[in-house]
């Protein structure tokens, strides 16, 4: 469903990707874990368009975005597809960017209306589908202060699956988390998972990615080092940087 090939990105001066490749299918859960500053987000920003590559491609169920070099000014063609891609993939981030003077069903209906052009009917209906699958029931109505963590985190997924989107990426989606919320929001993506969704999470849940995971993807200086089912990537890894990694986590 993912083909990512040659993925390079740098600001200023500083290359973050250099030179990215993966084949991610559909239904896949991946996690990717790796330092502080490897990437990481980059790479997912990249995934839904909301950095322009320098140079590779990702195409993402038969949506191109290509650049041959940074000198290369991004066509309309590019342009058009990023358009594309970023309705087709969701993203959730750490921290849970609700908008605070809407409630909860407001959040999760918005996209739909504003950005797809559903009446506001079938928004709804849909909307509180969704807040149900992710045990917000009972939650519609509520403004995003009056949320727990957890459950802040749950409505932006929520939200970002009202785009029905081919694939889902999470970015740390709990790293602001109290301990105690972190396990409703991985259910979460369990769930996801079970229906077939396919999803890349950054994480710093090391149980949850080897446990969860079709594979792990570990990434250090903007290249990926090691795939690895989650088992084999933390029992056994095959890279001294990936060893080198897990030796340094607590
Ligand atoms: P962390 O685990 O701390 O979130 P990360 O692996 O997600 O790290 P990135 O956020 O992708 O890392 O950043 C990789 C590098 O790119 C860092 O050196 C960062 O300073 C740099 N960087 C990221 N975004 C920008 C930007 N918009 N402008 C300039 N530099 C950036
Ligand atoms: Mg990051």
């Amino acid at each position: 469903l993912i083909a990512v090939r040659d993925l390079r990105k740098s600001f200023d001066d500083e290359e973050v990707l250099g030179g990215v490749s993966i084949d991610i299918r559909e239904g896949d859960l991946v996690s990717i874990i790796g330092p502080s500053g490897c990437g990481k987000s980059t790479f997912l920003r990249c995934l839904n368009g909301l950095e322009i590559l320098d140079s590779g491609s990702i195409t993402i169920d038969g949506v191109t975005l290509s650049r041959t070099s940074p000198d290369e000014k991004p066509s309309r063609a590019l342009m058009e597809a990023t358009h594309e891609l970023r309705r087709e993939v969701g993203i959730v981030f750490q921290g849970f960017n609700l908008f605070p003077h809407k409630t909860v069903l407001e959040n999760v209906m918005l996209a739909p209306v504003v950005v797809k052009g559903e009446s506001p009917e079938k928004a709804e209906t849909e909307a509180l589908r969704l807040l149900g699958k992710v045990g917000l029931e009972g939650y519609a109505h509520r403004y995003p202060v009056t949320l727990s963590g957890g459950q802040a985190q749950r409505a932006a997924i929520a939200r970002a699956l009202a785009m029905s989107p081919k694939v889902m990426l999470y970015d740390e989606p709990t790293s602001a988390l109290d301990p105690e919320l972190v396990g409703e929001v991985l259910q979460v993506m369990r769930d996801l998972d079970a229906e077939g969704m396919t999803q890349v999470i950054v994480t710093h849940e090391m149980r949850f990615a080897r446990e969860a995971s079709d594979y792990v993807v570990f990434m250090d200086k903007g290249e990926i080092v090691e795939v690895a089912d989650g088992d084999e990537m933390f029992t056994s890894p095959r890279n001294e940087r990936t060893r080198d990694f897990l030796r340094h986590l607590v």
